[in-house]
């Protein structure tokens, strides 16, 4: 597969559509998942671009996981999270839906199962409010 730049994530990435914002830098951007698997599940997004970790450029990685480790941080402290679950999916065989490299930071709680991966849309206050205590402890 080629990278599309039509695909969501470069449109968010262009500002061309919202996102409920946690974190930008350089590198990278982390914004709330507009279908969330848990409350403040949260995404992290390189700037360069590629359809997944199998076509990236290694550079990508030192950036990404090092915001990955940031949010991942703050997502299990601001969301009072028992632990954080990272996943990253590549390619459609292995449950990738949008094709942009993306790393998933979900918090867990002991005894709460997860929610479907791309189920439900979540309202967007909700979303913003969850962000706003990810934010508050980056
Ligand atoms: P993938 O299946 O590709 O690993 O995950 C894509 C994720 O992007 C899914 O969890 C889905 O809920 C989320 N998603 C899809 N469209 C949008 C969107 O327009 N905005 C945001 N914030 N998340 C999206």
């Amino acid at each position: 597969m080629t990278y599309d730049n039509q695909n969501i994530f470069a449109k968010i990435l262009r500002g061309e559509i919202p996102c409920t914002k946690v974190y930008e830098d350089q590198h990278t951007i982390a914004f709330m998942d507009i279908m969330p698997q848990a409350d403040g599940h949260t995404l992290v997004v390189p700037k360069n671009p590629s359809v997944n970790l199998l076509d990236a450029d290694a550079a990508t990685f030192g950036p990404l996981f090092a915001t990955v480790q940031k949010i991942a941080r703050a997502v299990k402290q601001g969301m009072g999270a028992d632990g954080v679950v990272i996943t990253q999916f590549n390619e459609t065989a292995a449950g990738q839906t949008v094709f942009h490299l993306h790393v998933h930071v979900i918090p867990r709680w002991d005894g709460v199962a997860l929610r479907k991966h791309s189920g439900a849309m979540a309202d967007s206050a909700l979303l913003q409010a969850h962000a706003e205590k990810i934010k508050a402890v980056l």
